[in-house]
């Protein structure tokens, strides 16, 4: 039967592919059928030996995909949606429509680029109110740490947070000032006691003695951009983010990690068994400083894209585990701020558009490195769930958790086109680039919210709150 036909009817249906990913040990990949029921995986059906088909139910109505590869939805933790505020920039229904074209089924809102910035109790709650009726997915929401609201933290725990940000160096915006290290050994504890960990934007602006090369110039050139925010920003920003984990016992994600400078004192930090995981974002490995034009703007984000050899360096992190998981930091603006008429990377606005992109991106050159479908799930799904406390609900293909999934083509190529993008602004540096991996369905609790073209479902999106999420 078809998809469309089965997906949110009331009654149990399977889902049937050669290809899914989970339910079958260390291989990751294997034939099943997933038993969906009230929004749930109920049962996860394999054949009777390895390869095998799974046995046919007379009593439940599936649809097979054949050779599509049926995933757990993605779970997008870095998303900056900017709404209220700055809906102008990106908004809840334009985001969540394309994390739904992407497969991605949850996805958790900074507390910045939005107005008022999410660092009160009363925010978090305005924000919600804005959300409401617009979810095309599951939307959690990050709370933000900023000079002075301690005060605050414990009631962005109690009404839902699933974790708080800070700014280790200026975020863009002033009324999100960055912390110091006073104001985050204040906010540590209070975090670890309501269970939820710190991300943290790890530079520190040391200043630009030593660095190699002149930053002044032409500001249209890329190189020198990429000059002015040294790796020596990251490694000491980490530094100070381990010590603290160590001195205080709070859980710290670095988000964005950019220098691959850093994974030395990162795995030696895990390895010594502190509470610290690593993202990076599809931008640091699948583009390099290189290949970035002059004048390119919709390529400035901060920490920047560095060179070739970083750039392998981050692949060799992520395939040891010192880096944790990939999630976009989806970070739009009104076209106007990119400047990209005049192309001057210091005044341009940094942040870069892929949410929608981020299964393709990162496909495309995990398979040329060898990497399978498992690792892109754990990468992408379960690891980045964990952080924001979903974990035994979401990211993962077994019994109990939501029926989240995307079903897609790995095999399928795409070039990117602007039109086809459900973002709010399609200025993004994916545009024109050809990639492997086609979204062809998306299921959010066992319904249909993206179909190949449109979504059918409509918002049925739920906002998260922590509690739930951790009972
Ligand atoms: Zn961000």
């Amino acid at each position: 039967m078809r998809l469309a036909e089965l997906a949110g009817r009331g009654g149990p249906w399977g889902l049937r592919s050669r290809r899914v990913v989970g339910p079958h040990g260390s291989a990751g990949i294997g034939p099943a059928t997933l038993r969906i029921e009230d929004g749930r995986i109920s049962a996860v059906i394999r054949g009777a030996g390895p390869g095998a088909l799974p046995p046919d139910d007379p009593l439940l109505p599936v649809c097979d995909v054949g050779d599509r590869v049926i995933g757990p939805g993605l779970v997008d933790c870095h998303v900056h949606v900017n709404e209220p505020g700055r809906t102008d920039w990106e908004g809840f229904q334009t985001a969540t429509r394309a994390a739904a074209a992407g497969g991605v089924t949850t996805l958790v809102d900074m507390p910045l680029n939005c107005i008022p910035v999410t660092t009160t109790r009363a925010a978090l709650e305005e924000k919600r109110r804005a959300a409401a009726g617009q979810l095309h997915v599951d939307v959690g929401f990050w709370g933000g740490v900023v000079p002075g609201n301690t005060g605050e933290l414990a009631g962005l725990a109690a009404a839902g947070a699933l974790g708080c940000k800070a700014f280790l160096v200026h975020s863009g915006i002033d009324e999100f000032p960055n912390a110091t290290e006073a104001d985050l050994r204040a906010a540590m504890p209070v975090l670890r006691d309501a269970g939820l960990p710190l991300l943290a934007h790890a530079e520190l602006d040391l200043g630009l003695a030593g660095v190699a090369g002149d930053t002044g110039g032409d500001p249209r050139q890329y190189a020198r951009y990429l000059r002015s925010r040294p790796s020596a920003w990251e490694d000491a920003a980490i530094a100070l983010l381990i010590r603290l984990a160590r001195e205080t016992g709070c859980a710290v994600h670095v988000v964005h990690l950019s220098a691959a400078s850093s994974l030395p004192q990162i795995a030696r930090a895990k390895d010594e068994g502190l509470p610290l995981t690593v993202e990076t974002c599809p931008h640091y490995l699948c583009l390099e400083a290189e290949a970035v034009p002059d004048g390119a703007t919709e390529f400035k984000c901060a920490p920047p894209i560095r060179d070739h050899e970083n750039r392998e360096g981050l692949w060799w992190g992520l395939a040891r585990g010192m880096i944790d998981f990939v999630v976009t930091d989806h970070s739009p603006c009104a076209p106007a701020l990119k400047g990209r008429e005049r192309g001057d990377f210091a005044a341009a606005w940094g942040g870069i558009a892929s949410l929608q992109l981020g299964l393709p991106a990162i496909w495309t050159e995990a398979r040329r490195r060898g990497h399978g479908l498992a690792e892109i799930s754990t990468w992408m799904s379960a690891r980045p769930a964990a952080l924001a406390g979903l974990a035994g609900r979401k990211g993962r293909i077994a019994p109990g958790f939501d029926a989240d999934l995307v079903v897609w083509d790995p095999e399928g190529e795409v070039t990117v086109a602007a039109e086809r993008l459900h973002f709010r602004h399609k200025l993004s540096p994916y545009v024109g680039r050809r990639l492997a991996g086609r979204v062809e369905a998306t299921l959010l609790r066992g319904r249909l919210v993206y179909d190949g073209a449109g979504h059918p479902a409509g918002p049925i999106g739920a906002a998260l709150s922590g509690r739930e999420a951790r009972a």
